[in-house]
């Protein structure tokens, strides 16, 4: 007679502990630990022999070779990093470009002043300093990511290259290391630069972020300014492209994201009130406005 399935729930209960389980040792997301399980020639020869086997010394060996993996000291293509944010990209970066394989429309900046998730604060902080980063895709993570693979893994930025999230071993090594600033991809370009320095006095990334930042608090007055800002940000835009030609990538390379898409970063959108003027509101909120 076959022994008794420890968890009555056959290969799919089993399944579903050794996704936890290398979710707990190893600190992949779900999806990133259910890949891992499913990919992993081991576990599917083990999972695929359930009818035939002893439940629970099939289940040991599937536990064993889950903490293999657990301590296995190389990436195991979770995709869990590539799906938590975008890398930023550093001076080595710039060689990438200028061969071209690295698109300049997979790239978008980040201005200093602007607040950002810190992950070596564990929180939200305004940045330094200006940041290129690749850019994420609608439901977030790295526009690159198919799967939990990497579609573009030749010429992957080195912050992809050089961190090992299993072991967070290298973490502090690029700190030092200068990183790619929008005016070194404009570098031949007399305009760009002359239009980023007009851009960044008329709309201050650090006021914008105050701004924006109390408004979410629910300060009318500062919604308000917040308001003026955002839209002369979108008319410098228009005026930009009209006149010079730039468009929206070359422009979110330039000038940093649109105001627009910084609020919603601060969880605002922008709603016409009855009067017909445009009001923030939290998103998603069915709510008064601010
Ligand atoms: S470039 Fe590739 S490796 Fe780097 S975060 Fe994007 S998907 Fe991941």
């Amino acid at each position: 007679m076959k022994p008794k399935d420890p968890h009555g729930a056959g290969p799919a209960g089993l399944r579903a502990e050794l996704v936890m389980r290398l979710v707990q040792e190893r600190g992949l997301d779900q999806p990133g630990a259910l890949a891992v399980v499913d990919a992993d020639p081991k576990l599917r020869g083990l999972l695929g022999r359930w009818a035939a086997a002893d439940p629970e010394d099939l289940a040991e060996r599937a536990r064993r070779r889950v903490d293999e993996l657990g301590r296995l000291a190389g990436c195991l293509g979770c995709g869990t990093c590539c799906r938590v944010s975008s890398p930023t990209l550093y001076q080595p970066d710039g060689e990438l470009l200028g061969q071209g394989r690295l698109e300049r429309d997979a790239l978008y900046s980040l201005r200093a002043g602007e607040m950002v998730y810190s992950a070596r604060l564990g929180r939200a902080a305004p940045l330094e300093r200006d940041l290129v980063k690749l850019r994420e895709a609608p439901g977030g993570g790295c526009v690159f990511l198919r799967g939990t693979t990497c579609g573009n893994y030749q010429a992957r930025p080195l912050q992809c290259r050089h961190l090992e999230c299993w072991s967070g071993r290298n973490a502090g090594d690029l700190e030092d290391l200068a990183r790619l600033d929008r005016r070194d991809l404009f570098q031949d370009d007399a305009t760009a630069l002359a239009l980023i320095e007009e851009f960044d006095l008329k709309v201050p990334a650090a006021k914008l972020t105050d701004r924006l930042g109390q408004a979410a608090r629910g300060e009318a007055a500062a919604a308000e300014q917040a308001l003026e800002l955002m839209e002369l940000d979108h008319r410098l835009r228009a005026a930009i492209t009209r006149r010079y030609g730039y468009g929206v990538p070359e422009l979110e390379i330039m000038l940093g994201r649109s105001a627009l898409a910084v609020a919603e970063s601060h969880g605002l959108e922008v709603v016409l009130a009855p009067d017909q003027r445009p009001r923030l509101r939290p998103k998603a909120s069915p709510g008064g406005a601010i």
